[in-house]
């Protein structure tokens, strides 16, 4: 495009994105006991709108239709983009409500979006280190998770 002197063009939001056949593959793979985990450095939030499971899959990145309350951990998904980055709050707070019913967590919700100075979220790259030691046969983008930790937000890891 750029020798052609033209610009990408995009018609497409977020929101209005919908998973690819490579997503409902990673999918049906999982469903039939063939992928046992997923680690992601997509922030596109593809891969959860795929109905992939949450407790099997690490987005590293973070995603961009997750908060998260910065008191107790609980995350959120939202049908829009949260709209803000750099695990900052989205201006919403948390409403879990604590084990004796008293009275909501009201902790503060920030994006799961990281910015180039952040860390990796801990929870995430923990499970997504277990997974890689428990799993020695990969397949997908085969990089060490040291590596990922470097690497653009392109591509997906699986382990099966
Ligand atoms: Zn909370």
């Amino acid at each position: 495009l750029e020798e052609k002197g033209e610009s990408p063009h995009f018609d497409t939001t977020f929101e209005d994105a919908r998973p690819s056949l490579t997503h409902m593959a990673l999918l049906g793979l999982q469903r039939a006991g063939y992928l046992k985990y997923l680690i992601s450095q997509n922030v596109d939030g593809l891969h959860v709108r795929s109905g992939f499971p949450r407790d099997t899959l690490s987005e590293l990145h973070g995603n961009m239709f997750v908060e998260e309350c910065e008191k107790c951990g609980r995350q959120y998904v939202r049908e829009k983009v949260i709209g803000v980055m750099g695990l900052k709050p989205t201006g919403r707070y948390c409403d879990v409500v604590r084990s004796r019913g008293l009275r909501a967590c009201r902790g503060k919700l920030i994006s799961t979006i990281l910015d180039w100075e952040d860390a990796l979220p801990d929870r995430d790259l923990n499970k997504a280190d277990d997974a890689s030691r428990s799993n020695p046969v990969e397949t997908s983008r085969s990089s060490p998770i040291s590596v990922m930790r470097h690497a653009a937000p392109t591509h997906s890891q699986c382990f099966i």
